[in-house]
């Protein structure tokens, strides 16, 4: 027998741990299903600077732990369960964990996204043998290495700026000469004396030792695609700062997404095309993808919600 609740979110970043906030304060019976990734992607950053009400930042799983805790006060149970089946055909909505059968009257998506790979090039063969997407994950293990990270973004310049901690140099490899990244961060990027850039390059292939279950990245070569002139370099770690996917696949041919895989929202709601399921966070804002605007969308979703389930009865 399924287990019934008013509201499953699905997702746990600042999005999922808002909406069951509000949701729970709401007197509502809410769900959180955590996922693969527990607290989403701020579990894998540094310091949150920017998040309201830390006036000196907060290291990002101990801002989650704290919104989590917060959602718990209020009566919103938190699981480590993965949701792989949904079907938003019947009502009440059925939902399938890797453990247990749940029905529930309303949904709210936050699922999120993920960072991108490129895969190919050699880059599977080293992947977690010198090529991650998690400098805080990772970082430690590159102390007095030299260092690449690919992307042009905020996060290349905070991966970056980060990994100089650790390593003895960083390169920011970008395949164009204009940053995507804020001012303030190319700043502080250009002004750290452990990092340069490549500019208008791609790495064309990851160089290193195979030998079976012990692999090790060695270098890279790197392709100038302005000149065509592609040169090697060593390497001991590459880490990707390309952008996200959002996390979307359980949903396809279900709710009406963009053409990158992006939930579509109703303008100013959080409403999918299913009535009783809401989206908030990265899986519906490509635009802004931040913390604080997650959270707000988790805000505006427990209150759709909420409201939505008044009209029901
Ligand atoms: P972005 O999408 O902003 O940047 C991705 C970068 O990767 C771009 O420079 C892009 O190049 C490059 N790229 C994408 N695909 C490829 C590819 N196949 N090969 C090579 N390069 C590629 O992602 P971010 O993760 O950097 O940022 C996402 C959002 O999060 C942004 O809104 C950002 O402002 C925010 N953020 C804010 C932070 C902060 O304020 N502290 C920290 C980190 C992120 P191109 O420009 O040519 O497309």
């Amino acid at each position: 027998m399924a287990t019934h609740h008013q509201v499953i979110v699905i997702g746990s970043g600042p999005a999922g741990f808002t909406a069951a906030l509000y949701a729970s304060r709401a007197n509502l019976d809410v769900k959180v299903f955590e996922g693969r990734q527990p607290g989403g992607q701020l579990t894998i950053t540094t310091e949150v600077e920017n998040f309201p009400g830390f006036e000196h930042g907060i290291q990002g799983p101990e801002l989650m732990n704290i919104l989590r805790k917060q959602a718990e006060r209020f009566g919103a149970k938190c699981v480590y369960e993965t949701v792989e089946e949904v079907d938003f055909s019947v009502r009440p909505f059925k939902l399938k964990t890797e453990n247990e059968e749940y029905t529930a009257d309303s949904v709210i998506i936050a699922t999120g996204a993920t960072a991108k790979r490129l895969y190919g090039n050699g880059e599977d063969k080293f992947w977690g043998f010198g090529i991650s997407a998690c400098a805080t994950c990772d970082g430690f293990f590159y102390r007095n290495k030299k260092i690449f990270v690919i992307g042009g973004g905020d996060t290349a310049m905070e991966e970056a700026g980060y990994l100089t901690h650790f390593a003895s140099s960083v390169t920011i490899i970008h395949r164009r000469q204009e940053f995507r990244a804020s001012k303030v961060m190319i700043d502080r990027a250009k002004e750290n004396p452990k990092i340069d850039f490549l500019l208008d390059s791609v790495i064309e292939e990851f160089l290193g030792e195979d030998k079976g279950m012990i692999k090790s990245l060695t270098g890279i070569r790197v392709k100038n695609v302005v000149t065509g002139e592609t040169q090697e370099l060593p390497a001991d770690g590459v880490f990707y700062a390309i952008g996200h996917t959002p996390n979307t696949d359980l949903f396809k041919g279900v709710l009406d997404m963009d053409e990158t895989g992006y939930l579509i929202t109703k303008p100013k709601s959080t409403y999918t095309n299913i009535s009783g399921v809401f989206a908030c966070g990265d899986v519906q804002d490509h635009v802004y993808r931040q913390a604080i605007s997650a959270a707000g969308t988790g805000c505006m979703a427990a209150i759709d919600t909420e409201r939505w389930l008044a009209e029901q009865h």
